[in-house]
């Protein structure tokens, strides 16, 4: 390879370089004599300020034209982030490294200070810089919608033939938020609770941002405790292509009866503890320990009359076990002795039971569900 002899274009200083390669392109700055190249060489590039826009009730993002939920707790790592992405690097640098060192100025400002190095024409150059970042803080689409009380389903959650109660409501709506924390957590900005109204007796009523949370939610409410699901269109308004949009009122009713509740279907085999709802009604009978199941054409609403529930046990004192079938036990109420049916789910050792008292009749609950 042979060097030619050439001029700087600037100064006239001759200068010796190598032929350039086949395809390279010979820009200006390219025929300089290095001393008047790095005089008006600068490694970096950068804005004099750079603005981040979060949103001030969620803490989304606004990157590029959307809002993105990062989590984040502090802004820092957002405006380092920012300010990598608003920098250049000169495109004949090899070996660029950049640190950044943090300064919370307020709440609003960061100032970063920033030390890059990199290698030019074979000489290792540095350069430090300061770039101020302004966390500017606005309300993003969703926050507004939310604010704005926007909804466009509402979630019904009833019971069949009674209200719901408030362990059930929390449960239910603890399902609707973590569907919901899910959808977000999956980048879904969709997807969000309006409002939670406990106000109404028969049960809470949830507005949803969307008619699929709706059913997504009700379904697995249903999925979790039985009942059916059942939806009730409103149209509500014609979009700007006249398409019809309607806004879904969708039910989520919970069973007549759960598990814990004690029943008695009165077919002469005593009460039952209901153990599941799902499809008909699924038990264990208190005197026997043996297992009861409604008639599918009963499903989970058969004539039965309901006692109590497991969480009205009260402990009493086991006395004798007199035989397979029969147990001694202090009415929880006159101390008297009286015998009880033995169900297999009975122990044997156990001083003390939790038992239901209904009218003269006294049933051992299985601890379990106590
Ligand atoms: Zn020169
Ligand atoms: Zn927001």
């Amino acid at each position: 390879m042979s060097d030619t002899r050439e001029f700087c274009p600037q100064c006239g200083d001759p200068v010796a370089r190598p032929e350039p390669r086949p395809g390279e392109p010979r820009d200006g700055t390219a025929l300089l004599c290095d001393s008047c190249y790095f005089d008006a060489f600068e490694l970096i590039d950068v804005p004099d300020r750079v603005h981040v826009t979060v949103c001030g009730r969620c803490g989304a993002v606004h990157r590029g034209n959307r809002w993105v939920d990062l989590g984040a707790v502090d802004y820092t790592d957002v405006a380092i982030e920012a300010v990598s992405e608003a920098l250049s690097v000169h495109i004949d640098a090899d070996d660029v490294e950049w640190g950044v060192e943090p300064e919370q100025v307020d709440e609003t400002t960061i100032r970063m200070h920033c030390s890059f190095s990199g290698v030019v024409r074979g000489t290792p150059i540095s350069e430090q810089l300061t770039v101020p970042v302004r966390i500017g803080k606005e309300v993003c689409d969703r926050c507004g919608r939310i604010a704005g009380g926007y909804y466009a389903s509402i979630l019904q959650i009833r019971a069949e033939d009674r209200p719901v109660r408030p362990d059930e409501a929390d449960a239910a709506i603890e399902v609707a938020e973590s569907y919901v924390a899910d959808r977000e957590a999956d980048g879904d900005r969709e997807a969000f609770i309006t409002s939670v109204d406990r106000s109404d007796e028969a049960g809470p009523n949830v507005k949803l941002s969307t008619n699929k949370l709706g059913q997504a939610i009700a379904t697995r409410i249903t999925d979790r405790f039985g009942g059916t699901v059942d939806d009730y269109p409103t149209l509500v308004t014609e979009d700007g292509d006249g398409n019809e949009v309607y806004r879904v009122t969708f039910v989520a009713r919970l069973p007549k009866y759960t598990p814990g509740d004690v029943v008695d279907p009165e077919d002469g085999e005593g009460p039952v503890v209901v153990t599941s709802a799902h499809g008909n009604l699924k038990g264990t009978r208190l005197r026997s320990g043996e297992r009861y199941e409604a008639g599918h054409e009963d499903g989970t609403t058969p004539d039965v009359t309901k006692l109590g529930r497991t969480n009205e046990a009260v402990d009493t004192t086991v006395v004798a076990v007199e035989d397979e079938h029969a147990v001694q036990l202090l009415d929880p109420e006159t101390y008297e002795a009286k015998t009880v049916g033995r169900p297999d789910y009975f122990d044997p050792d156990a001083e003390t039971v939790p038992v239901l008292k209904d009218g003269q009749n006294v049933y051992i609950l299985p601890e379990e569900m106590v």
